[in-house]
């Protein structure tokens, strides 16, 4: 198979790219020719996860709105243009009911997914704005579409995140800018490792992505490959968009019988 090199020549940011999408993303990004730098809040795992090539990282909470204008800054005295971001850190805090919920819960939720998404948004945006191009590729979920798949605050979030993709493209499209969302179904990563060793400790495996018409779950790399695809030029009409990448599991309602 011949190498893809849609990124050649171009300076990409992934956020919460220390594990998992993130992680998986930068990897395809750096193999497709972008050189990328990768922005988590977890140093000591960044630095692990940096591709092969010449690469940069910074430590960066996308939740603290200094940070995130200290660290595109950093990119642009680095790269001098930020053609793609894949906006992608989240965090998961717990999956209670509406009743229990807590106000602490709701504020760190869509403090990082939804409000560090729109800081990344606010500022990468400004950058893509003047160069009158670029690409985002928020990462949504499924929970933002479907409930049952995460708690209140974090389906919640991820609703935000589909909408502010949408708003977001509607601002930046004149400008040449586009901004679109994928949406992962089950993928194992450091935020469902819970899920899967306790599903694996009780002999309960078959049972993860079950729910999906592939009749499994998915990986980093396949969400990765979705993201690098949303943010390259072979999306170039594709704008606002929420791309479900869950191997069938919201095209069913999953009825009995
Ligand atoms: P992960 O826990 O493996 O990776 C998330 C990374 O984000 C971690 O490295 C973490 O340190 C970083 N991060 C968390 N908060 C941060 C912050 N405030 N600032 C900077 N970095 C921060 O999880 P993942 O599954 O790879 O998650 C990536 C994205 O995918 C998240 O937005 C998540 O909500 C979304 N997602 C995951 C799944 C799934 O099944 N794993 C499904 C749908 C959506």
């Amino acid at each position: 198979m011949p190498a893809i090199t849609r990124f050649d020549g171009k300076y990409a940011i992934v956020t919460g790219a220390a594990s998992g999408i993130g992680r998986a993303t930068a990897a395809r990004l750096a193999e497709e020719g972008a050189r990328v730098l990768l922005l988590d809040r977890n140093a000591e795992a960044l630095a692990e996860a940096v591709p092969t090539g010449d690469h940069l990282t910074r430590t960066c909470d996308v939740s603290d709105e200094a940070q995130v204008a200290e660290a595109v800054a950093f990119a642009q005295a680095h790269f001098g243009r930020i053609d793609a971001l894949a906006n992608n850190a989240g965090i998961i805090c717990d999956r209670s009911q509406i009743t229990e919920t807590d106000k602490a819960t709701w504020e760190r939720t869509l403090g990082v997914n939804l409000i560090g998404a729109a800081m990344m948004l606010k500022h990468v945006g400004k950058v893509m704005q003047a160069q009158g191009t670029g690409a985002v590729v928020n990462t949504a979920s499924v929970a933002g579409i479907r409930s049952g798949a995460g708690g209140n605050a974090y389906s919640a979030s991820k609703a935000g995140v589909i909408s502010l993709t949408m708003t977001a493209a509607c601002d930046l499209g004149q400008y040449g800018v586009r901004v679109n969302a994928v949406c992962p179904g089950l993928i194992e990563t450091g935020m469902t490792a819970p899920v899967f060793d306790y599903a694996r400790e009780h002999g309960k495996e078959d049972r993860l992505g079950a729910r999906a018409e592939l009749r499994r779950y998915g990986h980093p790399e396949e969400i990765a490959a979705a993201i690098a695809f949303l943010a390259s030029d072979d999306a170039s009409f594709i704008t606002g968009q929420a791309l479900p990448v869950d191997g069938g599991n919201t095209a069913s309602l999953n009825l009995p019988g």
